[in-house]
């Protein structure tokens, strides 16, 4: 803010205008005028030339007013305190101190000033004139203005700044929070995103069922855990009879109906621990957790009527169909992933071989 050059040469051509007037007033003799040039118009500007290159510029900048204040007080006793006069070299020394060191500055400017003060009648002695010439007090009623404007527009320029600073703070912040705002909708969209493209990885396109990847990640892990909690789990094997003449008569997009509506009345039948999974073409696979054989026997029962029920439209036409289902259960039939869909598969060739639409339990027994 004020800037120790600036504000130390200002101080001096002000403060020593009405000096100047008071010496001339006074008819002073050579030796004080030359202590004035000295003071008044080389000092300030030897100081700034001996300490513009300093390291520690705040450390500098102190002790230059410390001797600043130190002669002004002198000043001032030395030529008896003129009042105006005093007035002035002290304000002025104290807003100098002040606003570059706060409430300390009050302390430092005012041990200063009265030690010049006292060191200037200890050489000089003791006078008191507090009078000054009209001239004199204008002169310094004039410079102490000035001043104080000088240090007020000073003050103004670096509020100024500082609300400016605040402004683009202020903004930045602003533009921060839509930046980060936006990243979050961009991270949530991705989120989303990923998870919609995790479950599609999981589903069959066609029917929306789980597909036989997801059947692989979860079969082992529902084996166990029903193997933990020594609970039975139960699989069907499905098949669409003759599914391939569906195809050939009516055309391909007419048996991807049929395997839609077979899907959707899969999924509407499942419980929610259930997996249904399309695992090839026309044949699904339900994996019912917690659910034991002779329940299981029963459900595929119920499908495969509801199934043998279902018309499926497809333009003019109205479709029907059955299903084969093979069924193997954990633990009469195996335990591991591997080896139940190996028994459902062959509960399903049985079931085909017997004459399709029907349910047939896996059986270990070898055929005659
Ligand atoms: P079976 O009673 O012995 O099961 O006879 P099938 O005709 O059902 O069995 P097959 O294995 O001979 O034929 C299955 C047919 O399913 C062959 C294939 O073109 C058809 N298919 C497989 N996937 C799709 C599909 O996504 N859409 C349609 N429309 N047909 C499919
Ligand atoms: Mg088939
Ligand atoms: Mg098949």
């Amino acid at each position: 803010m004020a800037s120790g050059y600036r504000v130390r040469i200002a101080t001096f051509v002000l403060i020593g205008a009405p000096i100047g007037l008071q010496l001339y007033s006074q008819g002073h003799r050579a030796g004080l005028w030359a202590l004035f040039v000295l003071q008044f118009l080389a000092y300030p500007h030897v100081l700034h030339w001996l300490t513009r290159k300093t390291l520690v510029r705040g450390w500098t900048e102190f002790n230059n007013m410390l001797v600043d204040s130190v002669l002004c007080g002198a000043w001032a006793a030395g030529l008896g305190f003129p009042l105006w006069i005093s007035v002035v070299l002290f304000v002025a020394n104290l807003l100098n101190h002040t606003i570059t060191r706060g409430i300390s500055g009050v302390l430092t400017c005012s041990a200063s000033f009265v030690s010049g003060a006292l060191a200037s009648t200890a050489v000089i002695a003791f006078h008191v004139s507090t009078d000054t010439g009209g001239l004199v007090t204008l002169a310094s009623i004039i410079g102490l203005a000035v001043y104080l404007s000088l240090i007020g527009v000073e003050f103004f320029a670096y509020v100024d700044q500082l609300h400016k600073v605040q402004d683009t703070l202020d903004s930045q912040k602003q533009t921060l929070e839509n930046a980060n705002a936006m990243l979050h909708a961009q991270i949530g969209k991705i989120n989303d995103l990923q998870e919609k493209l995790h479950d599609q990885a999981n589903r069959d396109s066609l029917t929306g069922l789980f597909n036989r990847r997801y059947l692989e990640g979860t079969l082992e892990r529902e084996l166990a855990r029903c193997k933990r909690e020594a609970v039975p789990l139960s699989m069907l094997m499905i098949d669409i009879d003759h599914f391939k003449s569906v195809n050939d008569s009516h055309g391909h997009q007419a048996g991807d109906e049929v395997l839609r509506v077979f899907s959707l009345l899969l999924a509407e039948n499942a419980r929610a621990e259930d997996i249904v999974c399309r695992y090839g073409g026309e044949e699904f696979l339900l994996v019912l957790p917690k659910m034991p054989l002779d329940i299981a026997r029963d459900r595929a029962a119920q499908l495969l009527k509801l199934f043998q029920e279902q018309v499926v439209s497809f333009g003019d036409l109205r479709l029907q169909t059955t299903i084969s289902m093979g069924i193997a259960a954990t633990p009469e039939h195996a335990d591991t992933a591997d080896g139940l869909i190996r028994c459902a598969d062959d509960a399903l060739y049985q079931a085909k071989r017997a004459g399709r639409n029907r349910v047939t339990v896996f059986d270990a027994t070898p055929a005659d």
